[in-house]
This record gives structure tokens, C-alpha cells and sequence, in this order.
């Protein structure tokens, strides 16, 4: 480690709360698929910000849109209407094939507005009693890290000396639809999930679940609310990780690439009669829907459709998938993943194959002890990505 990067590891130490064990790497550049740190070595992104950057480091695009816009306007506040709202709404709106979206700006934030949006529907339309209305999520669920969001959590470490808990939530096992049917009363607002649970170590749900535990919760008038914040827009190999399953849900969460790794946006969508529950004074941000974040937004959507990133993130996560398949460890327990959207999990804590990979060039992190996640941009090209595997296999094999 040469004395600068490790002046700002030390600075980092000295000064910052310990909410992160980073591996011991500073990036100071970016561009693509490929990062650098301040003594100008270079490594491939395989995380992408937990799939913030699925767009790659400063998309040209993405970076114009903030300039331009930048040399503009920045923030309005909700106080006044700003120029770049509308047309991000009806962007949002038309890849969602939804009526309506009410944007934040953090992945958490967005779940809090959907727990928000799904409790007044259950009070409001379905006519659920007062302060009885419950959520039902998923053991193994990751929603982000404020007191609702850790409310959801099954992970003891999650909500340790933060209570108390949000009240009204229920969780079922992952996948398992008799659960769900079991766990739903009529003070059941939604059922809140993510499509392929990422930080739980890209958890794939069975198959045909997601379309079964629709039908479950639209036969019992309960909303179906998808977090899409990291399967989504085009990581798992598909628009929307629902689609795998031609699930279209009552609420979708999106965050993350939705501000293409450059400026925080996150959002939920819905149809009127959910998201028209909102009145104004009952929901908001200051940060919320400024024009900076739509301007940086609806290029970020243009990238993902003009650039075909879900059929590429099809195409080379098949691929990758089937070479790491190949590697013969009897340490590697499984692979699995939809699109470049991939876990490898071993038999044992996957800190030091990060640490191997990281001295190769490559930059993984581990997720829930055992699992290394390969989630690189979708930008990523075939050669970059061969180059990736070979590092992998070298140390894999
Ligand atoms: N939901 C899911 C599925 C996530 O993966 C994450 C972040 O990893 C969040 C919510 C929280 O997003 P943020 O960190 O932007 O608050």
C-alpha cells in the first residue's frame, strides 16, 4: 500500500464512524467498467455500487445531462414546479408501464414512501382499521437501513440497540407461498419483496414464485410491492426482475442505477388509485424530484434503453454464469444469478478470494460471509469481461 492511499484509509479511520469494513483500496477515478486508485493502478468494477452504476463509471451521457443541467438549475424544492419533473415522470412512468411516480432519493427513503403509500391504501381504500394495518415481507430481505427498513430485517446485527421495532410487520419464509397465504389477515395492506434478494447473497426465489404470490395477494386485495432497487433496471438480464415472470406489481421501488451512479434518485410507481392517496402535506423531500436528479434520471433510462443493457446483462451474465460453472472446486457451493447479477457461494468466508481477486485487479465484495458477488457495469464488453473470468478462474481453480 503506497503512502497515499493509506494516508486516506488513515484519515478515513481516524475520522469516520465504523458503519463499513471497506476492502483496503482507494478509488479516485473512474471511467467504464474500469476504476483507479490515487497511484494510478487500475481495477475492473465488479460491484458497480451494488448495481448503482450499472450505466458504468460517468457515462458520457449521464455526465452531459448533469452538466448541462448543472449550468441551469438545481434545486427548486416541491415548493415551485421545475422544468425537468414532468418529462422525468412521464419517462418513469412509461418504462413502468405505470399511472403514476413520486420521486426521493435513496433506495430506503423510497420504501419508507411505499410503507407510507401501501398503510394509507390499506386505511383509505380497503378500509382496514385504524393503526391495524400490516406488512408482510420476506425473511433474508435487505430494504435499506432506516428504522423501517431495519424493522422488515431478520438479521439480529441489522436492528441490535435500535429499538423499538416499527409494529404491524409480519415476514415469511423466502419462495414460500403457503406462508404468505397463511400470514395474510384482513388487515393485510402488502406484501413487500424483492425479486431476487440481493444482499442476501443473490437469492434466487423458486420459480413461479413471484407470479404465484401475485395471484395470492390479488385475490386477497393486498398490494404486491416489488423492491427493485438492485434487480432492476436491467441488472438481472430483464427491464425489471418482475418481468422474468410477467409480473407487473402494484408497487414497484426503484433507486440506485436510476440516477446512473451520478446523482441519488429513487422513486416509487404505481397506478392512481395507490399512489393518489397522497395528499399534498402527507409525504415528501426537499431533495425530492429536483431537476438535477430527473435531468440525470431520464438519461440514465435512455442509456439502459439505447444501450440494450438488459439484453446484454442477458447475454454476458448467461456466459459468465456458464464459465464459472466450469471452474472444478469442490469449495465453490453454488453459482447461481440471473443476467450479471451472479453469487458464487462457498463452503467457507469469501473475504480472502475478494482480497486474491482485489490483488489481481478485480474488485468483488463478499456478501452474507460466503458469497461473492460478481455484479460488474452492463456496459462491460465481452473482452473486459474474459479478462474478468480468467482472474477468477486463476483464483477460483
Ligand atoms: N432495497 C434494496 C433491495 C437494496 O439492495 C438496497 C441497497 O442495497 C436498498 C433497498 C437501500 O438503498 P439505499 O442504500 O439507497 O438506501
Amino acid at each position: 500500500m503506497s503512502v497515499m492511499s493509506q494516508g486516506i484509509i488513515d484519515q478515513t479511520q481516524e475520522y469516520g464512524a465504523k458503519n463499513y469494513h471497506p476492502l483496503p483500496i482507494v478509488i479516485a477515478k473512474g471511467e467504464g467498467v474500469w476504476v483507479e486508485d490515487p497511484e494510478g493502478n487500475r481495477y475492473m468494477d465488479m460491484l458497480s455500487a451494488y448495481s448503482a452504476v450499472n450505466q458504468g463509471h460517468r457515462h458520457p451521457k449521464i455526465i452531459q445531462a448533469l452538466q448541462d443541467q448543472a449550468s441551469r438549475v438545481t434545486l427548486t424544492s416541491r415548493a415551485f414546479h421545475n422544468d425537468q419533473l414532468g418529462p422525468w415522470y412521464e419517462k418513469i412512468c412509461k418504462i413502468t408501464n405505470k399511472e403514476m411516480a413520486l420521486p426521493m432519493n435513496t433506495g430506503a427513503e423510497a420504501v419508507e414512501t411505499a410503507i407510507k403509500a401501501a398503510r394509507r391504501w390499506a386505511y383509505d381504500v380497503k378500509k382496514v382499521k385504524e393503526d391495524q394495518a400490516e406488512i408482510i415481507a420476506c425473511t433474508g430481505n435487505f430494504h435499506g437501513r432506516t428504522m423501517s427498513a431495519v424493522s422488515l430485517s431478520s438479521e439480529e446485527e441489522y436492528k441490535r440497540g435500535f429499538g423499538p421495532m416499527l409494529p404491524g410487520i409480519k415476514l415469511v419464509p423466502y419462495g414460500d407461498v403457503e406462508a404468505l397465504k397463511e400470514a395474510i389477515t384482513e388487515n393485510t395492506a402488502a406484501f413487500l419483496l424483492e425479486p431476487i434478494q440481493g444482499e442476501a447473497g443473490i437469492v434466487m426465489p423458486p420459480e413461479g414464485f413471484l407470479k404465484e404470490a401475485y395471484e395470492v395477494c390479488q385475490k386477497e386485495n393486498v398490494l404486491f410491492v416489488a423492491d427493485e432497487i438492485q434487480a432492476g433496471l436491467g441488472r438481472s438480464g430483464k427491464m425489471f426482475a418482475c418481468d422474468w415472470e410477467d409480473v407487473s406489481p402494484d408497487m414497484l421501488i426503484l433507486g440506485k442505477a436510476l440516477g446512473g451512479g451520478v446523482f441519488p434518485i429513487s422513486c416509487v410507481v404505481a397506478n392512481k388509485e395507490v399512489l393518489g392517496v397522497f395528499n399534498p402535506g402527507s409525504h415528501g423531500s426537499t431533495f425530492g424530484g429536483n431537476p438535477l436528479a430527473c435531468a440525470v434520471s431520464v438519461a440514465s433510462l435512455e442509456v439502459i434503453e439505447e444501450e440494450k443493457l438488459a439484453e446484454r446483462s442477458l447475454e454476458l451474465g448467461t456466459y459468465m454464469m456458464e464459465e464459472l460453472r466450469s471452474i472444478d472446486n469442490p469449495k465453490i457451493k453454488e453459482v447461481r444469478g440471473k443476467g450479471l447479477f451472479i453469487g458464487v457461494e462457498m463452503t467457507e468466508p469469501a473475504r480472502k478470494y475478494c482480497e486474491q481477486l482485489k490483488d489481481k485487479g478485480l474488485l468483488c465484495k463478499e456478501t452474507h460471509e460466503n458469497v461473492i458477488r460478481f455484479a460488474p457495469p452492463l456496459v462491460i464488453s465481452k473482452e473486459d469481461l474474459d479478462w474478468a473470468i480468467q482472474q477468477i478462474k486463476e483464483v477460483l481453480s
